[in-house]
């Protein structure tokens, strides 16, 4: 089976793809569209499910979306749907994750309340009128200092109590056994193959 991935993000893919055993996992550019989609929602599965249903329409077969971000309590949730654009100065242009991280740390100094998650909302389409959402998470303590060179964005904040290691310490295969995409992958692969077995 194809399935068209609804992201730019390269990180996101290398962590998709081995999720998916047996999945022909393509990105927007091998079937020639330019996704560019813009997330105005202000929760997970608005934007989970506006990207997918644009790149359906956009591609015309079957096609998954990640819509995902870190939520911290004490800051009421934020960066949550904002992740990407967290600290950005005109809220469209990216920071790097270095400077994003840093940022994040200096609004959190002082706070003894560290608890945060990751979360994954992600869409399956599989046609115009046919399609699943699953959102999952991942429990998480936020650090004082960035630990660990793995994973991408925020992955060096968030300690893993269970595992005394950050996200940013554990190979991909660790990282999709406990973390947020990797959960609702899990959901997304056991329905693939419940559809291959009753379609
Ligand atoms: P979006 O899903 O494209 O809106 O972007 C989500 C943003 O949340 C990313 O740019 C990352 O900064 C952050 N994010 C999402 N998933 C992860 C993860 O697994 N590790 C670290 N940061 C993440």
């Amino acid at each position: 089976m194809t399935i068209y991935i609804a992201t730019g993000n390269a990180h996101k893919l290398d962590e998709i793809r081995p999720a998916l055993p047996g999945v022909d996992v393509r990105l927007p550019s091998d079937a020639g569209v330019d996704f560019d989609y813009e997330e105005t929602a202000d929760d997970f599965i608005g934007n989970s499910v506006g990207k997918a249903l644009a790149l359906w329409h956009a591609v015309g077969a079957p096609v998954l979306a990640d819509d995902s971000g870190l939520c911290v309590d004490a800051l009421g949730g934020r960066p949550g749907v904002l992740s990407a654009r967290y600290g950005s100065p005109d809220g469209v242009t990216p920071l790097g994750a270095a400077e994003r991280n840093a940022r994040l740390l200096g609004e959190m100094r002082g706070r003894s309340d560290r608890s945060c998650r990751f979360v994954c909302c992600m869409t399956l389409v599989l046609s115009r009128d046919r399609f699943f959402v699953i959102q999952e998470a991942c429990e998480g303590v936020l650090l004082e200092e960035p630990r660990g060179s793995g994973g991408f964005g925020y992955d060096p904040l968030v300690l893993l109590p269970e595992l005394g290691r950050s996200v940013a310490e554990l190979s991909v295969e660790e990282k999709n056994r406990v973390s947020h995409r990797g959960r609702a992958l899990v959901r997304v692969s056991s329905l693939l193959g419940s559809l291959v077995a009753a379609p």
